[in-house]
This record gives structure tokens, C-alpha cells and sequence, in this order.
């Protein structure tokens, strides 16, 4: 009889201990959520600012026009969208590091490939490390093989011949006439 009051002494003090630790959870999570908020509240720099508003589709018709924009006005060829966390280059210098020189510091990495499993399983484009190498490998030797360089070779003068050069020509001799190449592309 005499345990009886020292046992429900316990569970009182366990429950308000747990009580104690589920509410300084509950509290510092919320902090952390209030935080990142305002954090992203405060970075109103221009990128950042066109992307939540989408301010940007007022001049370009898509992402990808605003970014080639961007790149072109920045000293270094590089963009920050701090929000996305993402950061953008078109410096060869960067690209021949990343791809290059210290290219096993940027693998895709796990969130990457869960995202793209389904679509590319464990092939080239979705896997880092061994795998990758090794299919780098055969990749290679695949298209440095003569068939499929003849057959490159093929097609390019194909090309040439049939599209470019009656392209080119019925331009030819025009003052102040501008070609776009790329529109040409998608369009035939
Ligand atoms: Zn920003």
C-alpha cells in the first residue's frame, strides 16, 4: 500500500516531463519554421523577388529566355536564386570545374535520382560513382565505334544538304534580313 503513492509520484513526474519535451519540440520547430520564413521574407533581391511574383513573365515568355538574361547581365556568367537554393552558371570556368576538375564534388545525388528513378532507373543520367563511370565507359566505346560515326556522318550531310544550305540561300543576298537559326529548328 505504502508503494502505491510512489509509483503515481513517478508517472506524474515522467508525464510531465514527457509533457515538457513534447511542448519544447512542438516550440522550437515552430521557431525554426518562423524563422525560415522570415528568412525568406528578408531576401528581396531581384531574382528572387521576379520568381515569387512572377514578375518576370512580363518580359519573357519563359524561364529558361530570364535565366539566359540574367547569365548574360551577371559579371561572373552566375546566377543565386537564394529561395530555390539553387545556383545557376554558364562560366566554362565553373562548368569545366564542376565537370572537370572536381567533378566527383557534384554528384546529382539521392534526392535527384528518387525524383527521376521512374523515369530513368539506374541509367547514365541518374546515378553517380562506379555505375556511372562504368556506363561512361560503354558509352564511349559505343559511340567512338566507326558504324556509329559513319552513320553520323551520314546524317549530318543529309542535313546539310536538304535544310541548311536552301535555308541559307533563300536569305542570301538580303539586306538586313536576320535569321534565327534555333526557331528554324523547332519549327521544321
Ligand atoms: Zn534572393
Amino acid at each position: 500500500m505504502k508503494l502505491q503513492p510512489s509509483f503515481s509520484s513517478y508517472d506524474h513526474s515522467f508525464h510531465i516531463c514527457f509533457s515538457f519535451a513534447a511542448i519544447f519540440s512542438l516550440t522550437t520547430v515552430a521557431v525554426a519554421i518562423y524563422l525560415l520564413k522570415l528568412k525568406r521574407r528578408w531576401c528581396n533581391c531581384k531574382i528572387c523577388h521576379g520568381y515569387l511574383t512572377s514578375s518576370w513573365t512580363e518580359e519573357f515568355q519563359n524561364l529558361c529566355d530570364w535565366y539566359a538574361y540574367l547569365l548574360q547581365k551577371s559579371p561572373t556568367k552566375t546566377i543565386h536564386i537564394h529561395i530555390l537554393n539553387n545556383v545557376i552558371t554558364a562560366n566554362p570556368e565553373n562548368v569545366e570545374y564542376m565537370l572537370k576538375t572536381k567533378f566527383d564534388n557534384y554528384p546529382k545525388g539521392k534526392q535527384f535520382s528518387v525524383i527521376l528513378g521512374d523515369l530513368l532507373g539506374l541509367g547514365i543520367f541518374n546515378v553517380d560513382g562506379e555505375l556511372w563511370r562504368f556506363q561512361r565507359k560503354m558509352a564511349s566505346l559505343v559511340l567512338d565505334s566507326l558504324s556509329v560515326r559513319s552513320y553520323t556522318f551520314e546524317v549530318v550531310a543529309e542535313e546539310i544538304n536538304r535544310r541548311l544550305v536552301p535555308l541559307l540561300s533563300s536569305v542570301a543576298g538580303k539586306v538586313d534580313c536576320v535569321l534565327d537559326l534555333q526557331a528554324r529548328a523547332y519549327l521544321a
